[in-house]
């Protein structure tokens, strides 16, 4: 685990919206310390669909994939921390909610490998890519976070 300041990018895919669970899942990356430097409800479009999950295209579940994502609003955020793209990962937990542990956002939320409410970048360069499809430089809101004590 290394000290490096990141910025990863999350979405509360349609699922989450129609289940009125934004607030629940937003209060947990409250909760973990993390800062929320940019956020907005859209639609995604197919065109953006194609380029968010890219990696996906080719494969058989896409066209499903598509539709779901296209479906209702997503609320997308850009969150700064810690290692916040491995942090987030591990809060989301494992793909399909059938399997995601206990105690994470999929296993506590979903039983479901497509919809799993949440995204988040897997890496580096993947959150870099990821973030230019949702936020200009622009739309960065960065602010100095009050440390609570058990971020010390
Ligand atoms: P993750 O979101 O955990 O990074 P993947 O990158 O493998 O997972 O897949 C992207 C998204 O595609 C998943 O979050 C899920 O919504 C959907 N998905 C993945 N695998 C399947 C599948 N076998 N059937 C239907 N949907 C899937
Ligand atoms: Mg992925």
């Amino acid at each position: 685990m290394s000290d490096l300041m990141q910025r990863t990018l999350v979405l509360l895919k349609p699922d989450a919206v129609q289940r009125r669970l934004m607030g629940q899942l937003i209060a947990r990356f409250e909760a973990k310390g993390l800062n929320i430097v940019a956020m907005k409800m859209l639609k995604v479009t197919p065109e953006m669909a194609k380029q968010h999950y890219a990696e996906h295209v080719d494969k058989p579940f896409y066209p499903s994939l598509e539709a779901f994502i296209t479906s209702a609003p997503i609320v997308a955020m850009a969150i700064d921390g810690l290692d916040v793209i491995k942090v987030v990962r591990d809060m989301l937990g494992a793909t399909s909610g059938l399997n995601a542990a206990a105690g994470t956002i999929r296993g506590d939320f979903s039983s479901s490998r497509q919809m799993n409410l949440v995204h988040a970048s897997d890496g580096a360069e993947a959150a870099k890519r990821e973030l230019g499809i949702y936020f200009e430089d622009s739309e960065i809101c960065r602010y100095e976070p009050v440390l609570t004590p058990f971020m010390r």
